[in-house]
């Protein structure tokens, strides 16, 4: 069973929780400006990434939060999880510290899938 490190609450079965699809989408400002094709992509149209892709999470059987997770869409490990409103974090960092506790990205602190500790 995938396991799924909460930044909320630890390590949880995947059972507990749901894919809100493509993290760091932003919602046009100006809606009414867009054309329908301009609308459609912003509405439809998604990365679809080989590799690292950034997902929304919510932990629906658990704190009921949402945050964000980079899953390799290729071995479906999630490599890292990290609150809303964070950055995505660097995938190179990602994949040259595998184990480390927590890093910092700029201002951003995440936490590694994989690792215990405190949570930021
Ligand atoms: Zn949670």
């Amino acid at each position: 069973m995938l396991l799924i490190d909460c930044p909320f609450c630890g390590t949880r079965p995947e059972l507990e929780f749901h894919c809100g699809g493509e993290a760091h989408i932003r919602r046009p400002e100006r809606p009414g400006d867009l054309d329908d094709e301009e609308w459609a992509a912003f509405l439809f149209y998604r990365s679809n990434t080989k590799g690292l892709q950034a997902e929304l999470w919510h932990h629906s059987h658990g704190c009921q939060r949402w945050f964000n997770a980079l899953r390799n869409t290729v071995t479906d490990d999630i490599e890292v999880t990290y609150r809303m409103g964070q950055a995505r974090p660097d995938p190179a960092e990602v994949t040259t510290q595998p184990g480390s506790v927590d890093g910092t990205a700029g201002d951003v602190v995440w936490v590694m899938a994989d690792a215990g500790g405190e949570r930021p």
